[in-house]
């Protein structure tokens, strides 16, 4: 019995950290990230065709920004 409690504990320990990871962490991979919605978007230019796009619609290459137009 008690170790039916524990599991219960553990698998909503897991889903309560689960929940508060997805909520407050910025973006921690760039690569997948979907574009942000409500937040404040930079913008940055384009290495590779000059045009100013939203950063999280670039991809990094090295020192280099490029837009999804060049991946
Ligand atoms: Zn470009």
């Amino acid at each position: 019995m008690s170790k039916l409690i524990l599991i219960m504990l553990v698998i909503g320990a897991a889903i309560w950290l689960y929940r508060r990871h997805t909520q407050s962490s910025p973006a921690q991979r760039p690569a997948s990230r979907r574009p942000a919605s409500g937040r404040e978007t930079t913008m940055v230019r384009c290495d590779a065709c000059g045009v100013f796009v939203p950063e999280s619609e670039t991809r990094r290459d090295g020192e280099h920004r490029i837009c999804q137009r060049h991946v």
